[in-house]
């Protein structure tokens, strides 16, 4: 039983994730484009030229906390919803 094969995988040892186009990695693995910061190796976010943790994307809002806001959230998982139930 062969499945088709449309996509590439990524090449990355145990990885069965399809890669991205134009990219032998999935994105986990470095496929897409990578952050511009130097010496990071984080994929960047879509539309931008930098990772999250370097100012791709949305950030979470909460003073301190690094980690991307969800989209249409201002803040991250976790910050989300202590945001909310302090918001009153
Ligand atoms: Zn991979
Ligand atoms: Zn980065
Ligand atoms: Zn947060």
């Amino acid at each position: 039983m062969e499945k088709k094969r449309n996509a590439k995988r990524c090449t990355v040892e145990g990885c069965t994730t399809f890669a991205r186009s134009l990219s032998q990695h999935c994105v986990k693995h470095g496929g897409g484009k990578f952050c511009i910061s130097e010496g990071c190796k984080t994929s960047a976010r879509h539309q931008s030229e930098y990772c999250v943790a370097h100012g791709g994307g949305k950030r979470c809002q909460t003073e301190g906390c690094k980690k991307g806001a969800r989209s249409k959230s201002d803040h991250c998982v976790k910050h989300g919803k202590e945001i909310v139930s302090l918001d009153l």
